[in-house]
């Protein structure tokens, strides 16, 4: 580290939000970020560890493209996740929402809970971080385990009782990062501790939530933060249950004022930056002093400049471009072309159906998102600024590599599906292996779900 001082070192603020991404999650998150600043004039950007089920795979496009983070946080929402569940979010969010495979470098699993076998299998498909283990006691506490993220060459250092075998120098996987959650405290120390949506919990003992007390204790872990060793804080949500505008929205206006409260009051403070899981490991990576944050690469604003009107991911060019896919269970929309069935762990990348509209391409590995025009199959970047690489992963059957593009006709179908087309003439759809989903007979994903639309799981 080539920060010394606590003054050269800037306070960082984690927003993630977790699960599906519709519009009434958006709005949430919109409510708290989309009118801020950070000290070098760039609205914030955050993470979204995304599950599958309900998500509206056209607004991750829309989210992605805005400069947020998105990761993974499995397909349908388990805890202790089977491999396909971490590796068919990946390839779903890869085929229907345009995400660079590169660019997924995070995982949260669901209601925290992993193994010791989780972390080898998000290091073996080349995640860079994981970010489920808990700093559960106070940065004031001089045994506190409130560390900045870290790398496992050593083991993992949190969540010690929590997990079977971990620490004591295990998980050893070099280069792999964990991003810890850093718990909140209120007047009871480690004994009143809050983790998630500290907004919904009691504080201090009390039998009922009440807003003024969680500011309290939101404020105070801050300035112990601020005051400490400058770890992050983090406001860990679940935006469905402080979004306004979902069906039978309970969340008080006086909830949401408290927490953009407490933000206008943190950013008064010096040297605060509200940051994604991937811009706080960027600068852990390559620590630079608060005087050169403004001119820290991966802080800075990010708006593509696209003015055709293509199918890219942003709202003002998309319009009137979006495939429908009116699935019963939950309908979505995408830019890359609807999939014949729902997908899932078994089947995260379905063939595209041909009877909605016109074939869409899907991101190739040589373009980036905003870039590339899914209808015409082109991409429109003409000079280096643009440019762009994807990597491929090793998240296929027993670990083969995969790689974006083609139309999605990934292995052998139930149905009768258009043969794959190469785009620009590169053949990055050739890396795949022949077969490589097994066929799930059609209807029986998705009927179980029945008319639930709106997903509220934790
Ligand atoms: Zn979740």
């Amino acid at each position: 580290m080539i920060v010394a001082c606590q003054s050269d070192t800037p306070q960082f603020l984690v927003f993630t939000a977790d699960d599906a991404i519709q519009s009434y999650t958006l709005d949430a998150v919109n409510q708290f970020l989309a009118q801020r600043k950070n000290p070098n004039g760039c609205t914030p950007r955050m993470t979204y560890y995304t599950s599958i089920n309900y998500t509206n795979m056209s607004m991750v496009t829309d989210w992605f493209v805005a400069g947020n983070e998105i990761a993974d946080h499995t397909m349908t929402h388990v805890g202790t996740p089977p491999d396909d569940e971490v590796d068919g979010n990946l390839i779903a969010l890869n085929a229907l929402a345009g995400i660079p495979l590169s660019s997924i470098i995070g995982f949260r699993a669901p209601f925290l809970n992993y193994s010791m076998d989780t972390l080898k299998h998000l290091a073996a498909a080349k995640f860079t971080y994981d970010s489920s283990a808990s700093a559960s006691i106070p940065v004031t506490d001089s045994g506190t385990d409130a560390y900045w993220p870290y790398t496992l060459d050593y083991g993992m250092a949190n969540d010690c009782l929590a997990v079977p075998g971990m620490c004591k120098g295990e998980p050893k996987l070099p280069g792999f990062w964990e991003v810890p959650m850093y718990a909140l405290f209120d007047s009871r120390g480690p004994d009143g501790i809050h983790l998630m949506d500290p907004w919904l919990d009691t504080a201090d003992g009390n039998t009922a939530v009440n807003d003024s007390a969680t500011l309290e204790f939101m404020k105070s872990t801050f300035s112990a933060h601020y005051g400490n060793n400058r770890q992050p804080f983090g406001l860990y949500t679940h935006p469905i249950h402080v979004s306004r505008s979902v069906p039978g929205a309970t969340v008080s206006n006086s909830t949401i004022a408290m927490i953009n409260a407490f933000l206008d009051w943190a950013q008064e403070q010096n040297n605060v930056w509200i940051v994604s899981s991937e811009q706080l490991l960027a600068w852990v990576r390559n620590p630079v002093p608060v005087s050169q944050l403004d001119s820290f690469e991966p802080l800075k604003c990010s708006t593509p400049q696209v003015s055709q009107k293509i199918c890219n991911g942003m709202p003002d060019n998309e319009e009137g471009l979006l495939a429908h896919c009116a699935f019963n269970d939950f309908p979505w929309y995408t830019c890359y072309g609807c999939p014949t069935q729902q997908l899932s762990p078994s089947n995260p990348n379905p063939p595209q159906d041909p009877t909605v509209g016109q074939e869409r391409f899907r991101l190739p590995a040589n373009c980036s998102t905003p870039f590339w025009d899914p209808i015409k199959g082109q991409c429109l970047c003409q000079d280096s600024s643009c440019q762009f690489a994807d990597n491929s992963r090793p998240i296929g059957p027993n670990g083969a590599n995969l790689t974006g593009g083609g139309t999605g006709d990934f292995g052998p179908t139930a149905t009768p599906t258009q043969s794959y087309k190469p785009f620009n003439g590169n053949g990055a759809l050739a890396a795949l292996p022949a077969g490589v989903f097994p066929a799930v007979a059609f209807g029986l994903v998705g009927a179980v779900v029945g008319l639930v639309s709106v997903y509220a799981g934790v």
